[in-house]
């Protein structure tokens, strides 16, 4: 409620000049944040990632449906899912998924990508299951940058997994911003000026060339990674490298379950934090915990901050905006 209250009052302060205002705000939404069996407080995993009209599903577990509900996210906004890979606790969610928009008269193609075998995959699901409606799915099998747009790209590339697995980062494009005392002082262009100094291009003003570089100064597109059922590898580095944020999975804990990383496939607390802080990351949250630490987050936490302080648990529902 106050939420709506504040929205609305937000539009009795519209700017004038949006374009100088526009702060296209990253959110992050935890739907899932168990490993391989849910818990009372963690379903399988899955992350909801909106960044202007882009509305994209990370993994989609069993029982993510009931988790948009409880976290309020319209179902009918997703329009790209990213498949990590094809175990349970990832993919379990996608035929109730896709029922539900069917049902919901869901009028967009929904764009799914994932590594090798994603297509057969959504295929079958396709012709396994009776649906009382269908929508229309578009599959792509993804190695390398595959969304390249003017404002953001995602990347996958390979992680180590007992099933052929995909990490991905999703990385803004690097920005033009405006200096507002500049702006200012000249006489204030209108909106489609300031647009063309965004693009980098020179503007004329009373027949006066004004440089786009005298009014505007560089910023870094932030990036996000998605780190999840991996042990460690070469990739991980290059997906995570300069992250404003590291989503990675954190299965064990070194101190108690050191000697199942291997057999398993998975990362530690303390693995997660070593490459965090190897890779030069600002922000870093474990997800993926095993059921048998339920009662031992607490554990869990210390042990990645002993190597990486600004390291934080996920928990099922929680959100952040970036
Ligand atoms: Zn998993
Ligand atoms: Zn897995």
């Amino acid at each position: 409620m106050i939420f709506l209250k504040l929205t609305n009052l937000k539009n009795l302060f519209k700017p004038k000049y949006p374009l100088l205002y526009m702060a296209e705000k990253i959110h992050l939404t935890f739907l899932g944040t168990s490993s391989a069996i849910p818990t009372a407080t963690r379903n399988h995993t899955s992350i909801f990632l909106r960044y202007k009209s882009e509305n994209i599903l990370i993994d989609c577990g069993e029982g993510t449906q009931r988790q948009l509900r409880k976290a309020k996210i319209n179902p009918l906004k997703i329009n790209k899912i990213l498949i990590t890979h094809l175990h349970g606790d990832h993919v379990f969610g996608l035929p109730g998924l896709f029922e539900t928009l069917g049902l919901n008269n869901y009028n967009k193609t929904l764009l799914i990508y994932g590594p090798r075998g994603i297509k057969k995959f959504i295929k079958n699901i396709i012709r396994n299951f009776i649906f009382t409606e269908k929508i229309k799915i578009q599959v792509k099998e993804v190695n390398g940058k595959f969304i390249d747009t003017e404002d953001f790209e995602i990347t996958a590339m390979k992680l180590k997994h007992n099933s052929i697995c995909n990490g991905y980062f999703f990385k803004e494009k690097n920005k033009l911003r405006i200096d507002k005392k500049k702006l200012k002082k000249l006489k204030l262009p209108g909106s489609s000026e300031i647009a063309k100094l965004k693009k980098g291009k020179n503007i004329k003003i009373n027949k006066k060339t004004i440089k786009y570089k005298d009014l505007t100064y560089p910023e870094k597109g932030r990036k996000i990674s998605f780190i999840l059922d991996t042990q460690k590898c070469q990739n991980i580095k290059k997906l995570i490298k300069d992250s404003d944020l590291a989503v990675i999975e954190s299965t064990f804990l070194d101190s108690l379950d050191k000697n199942k990383v291997k057999e398993r496939m998975h990362l530690t607390a303390r693995q997660a934090a070593e490459l965090a802080k190897s890779s030069k990351v600002k922000k870093l949250i474990l997800t993926h915990l095993s059921q048998r630490y339920e009662y031992k987050e607490k554990l869990v936490l210390k042990e990645a901050k002993k190597y990486f302080k600004k390291t934080e648990i996920a928990k099922d529902l929680m959100s952040i905006t970036i």
